[in-house]
């Protein structure tokens, strides 16, 4: 079993050491861990955002995980990632993060429009433009070749039973298609009763034959322990006929 979508305490809204992620993950029996926290932005404002870290905490985020995945290398194998939007006008600071540290993936969790300085939030109900263009963005994101995964495809709030969000919906997915990367079934709003995982999306993953990767969007260790939920979403794919991955393409 592995899990590529795990938070830190730096992203502001989540709970626990990473040790203790890792400690959970261990008993849970899970065989690898990526650790996926909100990845901070070179913004060019003194915008400071308060649902990720600040730039300067990448260093601490990466050391503190090299010193666990060498601690506990002969228990499960742990991985350095980020969960990162796309933002066009800072890609190229986020290249540069990406050369910098040994960052192993990074996936596509596409929250705010063009940057969370000004840009709206995808999960509020969005209007036919800022649908189109949450999915615009993914697929450039995608087209990057950078991401190893889209979390939460479905954050996008639409009303998911008109005619359009399918139209648009099936863009982002033939677009995961032909990438070969797989799309998350987010098991935090699987939990929380979000507006996402929906139903209707995951019929236009299964039309399009995408492969589906069970995230687990840890803001706390406990939910590592949570085999519960897990197993529930597992059952509720494969009734859906979905094909369930847990393989992803890293950067290095
Ligand atoms: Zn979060
Ligand atoms: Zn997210």
């Amino acid at each position: 079993m592995k899990n590529y979508h795990t938070h830190t305490r730096r992203c502001q809204h989540a709970i626990d050491s990473e040790e203790d992620y890792i400690l959970s993950a261990i008993q849970s029996g899970y065989t690898e861990l990526g650790f996926s926290d909100h990845t901070p932005w070179l913004y060019d404002s003194s915008f400071h955002p308060t649902m990720r870290m600040e730039a300067y905490e990448i260093d601490d985020y990466v050391s503190t995980l090299l010193k666990l995945k060498e601690k506990y290398k002969n228990q499960i194998s742990i991985k350095i990632g980020l969960e990162c939007e796309y933002f066009e006008k800072y890609m190229d600071g986020l290249r540069n993060m990406l050369k910098q540290y040994p960052i192993d993936y990074i996936i596509l969790g596409h929250h705010y429009d063009g940057s969370d300085e000004t840009g709206i939030y995808f999960g509020h109900p969005l209007t036919k433009s800022q649908l189109s263009q949450y999915v615009d963005s993914c697929i450039k994101a995608m087209e990057t070749g950078l991401y190893s995964y889209v979390a939460h495809p479905d954050l996008a709030r639409y009303d998911t039973s008109d005619p359009f969000y399918k139209q648009e919906m099936l863009r982002l997915c033939i677009k995961a298609k032909e990438m070969n990367l797989p799309l998350e079934f987010n098991l935090l709003g699987y939990k929380t009763h979000r507006h996402y995982p929906n139903d209707s999306f995951f019929k236009i993953a299964r039309e399009v034959g995408n492969r589906i990767i069970i995230g687990t969007d840890a803001h706390e260790s406990q939910s590592l322990l949570d085999m519960k939920t897990y197993h529930q979403a597992r059952q509720h794919l494969e009734n859906l006929g979905l094909s369930i991955t847990e393989d992803i393409t890293f950067l290095r």
